[in-house]
């Protein structure tokens, strides 16, 4: 959003993001009103410091975090969303004309979005914004190292249960090397402190969407599934012929995953030259 010679930076300022969508889509509405409108939002942590605002600004339900949205079968919307560190799934059925909703990285397939029939419009923002407070930084934490960034990987290779232990973790966090993956883990890989929680894929963990996702020793609970089903190309390996993972896996492969692993690592490091 260009500032058309405006002296004010938005960089740091989450008030002047709001402001101007807020104008902007008011403008939009045409008769001045706060809008009956639905306003989709990337789940980002830019976007969560103005989105709040933004839905104050419009006089609209805030909804952060979706993973599912449909239409309530009375006119309105219905949202899904984890609360409570994910361990329960809320409904949310807002009540106001206009809504603000954050959507999880990765929760919808681009593949089945329409052509966008919008057009993109370059607005100047408005000269009255002084009044936006700026942001204050209290201080800074550092990032831990190493982190892992499972929403914006091309590919993850998911450690289930069936990797037996904390010692077993290696053969997946081996195979996602070979692959230049990141490494990813069901939730009791997770709880049973075999791998840290930022690994955690599922409906209490990250909802990812990667074009390739290889599932080693995951049955493929629902909660599992639904953290990882808009994978492009699913591949998975279990011992189990019947296990659910194979419903929406392209590549299943029925075997013992501490052969079939290691041999696929073989493989992509032969070829890799390593
Ligand atoms: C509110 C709630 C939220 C939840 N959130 C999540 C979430 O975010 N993410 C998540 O993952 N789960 C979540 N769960 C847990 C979920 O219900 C399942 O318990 C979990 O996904 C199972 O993990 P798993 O597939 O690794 O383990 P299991 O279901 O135990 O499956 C292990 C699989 O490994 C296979 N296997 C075993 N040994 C081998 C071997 N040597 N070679 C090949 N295959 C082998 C077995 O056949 C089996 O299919 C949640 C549950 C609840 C109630």
């Amino acid at each position: 959003m260009p500032t058309c010679g405006s002296r004010y930076s938005t960089r740091n300022s989450p008030g002047v993001y709001a402001e101007a969508l807020g104008a902007l889509i008011v403008r939009e509405n045409g008769d001045g009103k706060p809008p009956s409108t639905v306003v989709l939002l990337p789940h980002t942590y830019q976007v969560a410091e103005f989105a709040p605002q933004l839905a104050l600004r419009l006089g609209a339900a805030y909804v952060p975090s979706i993973s599912e949205a449909a239409a309530d079968g009375r006119g309105g919307l219905c949202f899904q969303r984890s609360i409570l560190q994910a361990k329960l799934q809320a409904e949310v059925r807002p009540r106001t004309r206009a809504v603000v909703a954050t959507v999880q990285s990765g929760a919808f397939s681009s593949d089945e979005a329409p052509a966008p029939p919008g057009r993109v419009v370059e607005v100047c923002l408005p000269a009255d914004m002084q009044g936006q407070p700026e942001r204050e930084t209290l201080g800074r934490v550092a990032a831990s190292a190493g982190g892992v960034d499972l929403p914006g990987a091309e590919r993850i290779v998911t450690a289930g249960r069936g990797v037996g232990g904390a010692d077993e973790v290696s053969v997946a966090a081996d195979l996602a090397t070979a692959l230049g993956a990141e490494l990813g883990a069901s939730r009791p890989v997770v709880d049973n402190g075999w791998l840290p929680r930022e690994h955690q894929v599922g409906s209490s963990g990250h909802t990812v969407a990667p074009d390739l996702y290889v599932a080693l020793g995951v049955s493929g609970s629902i909660q599992h599934l639904m953290g990882m089903s808009g994978s492009r190309i699913i591949v998975a390996v279990n011992k189990d012929p019947e296990a659910p993972i194979f419903s929406v896996a392209q590549y299943g492969i029925v075997g013992d995953l501490h052969e079939v692993a290691p041999a696929l690592t073989r493989l992509l490091n032969e070829r890799a030259g390593r």
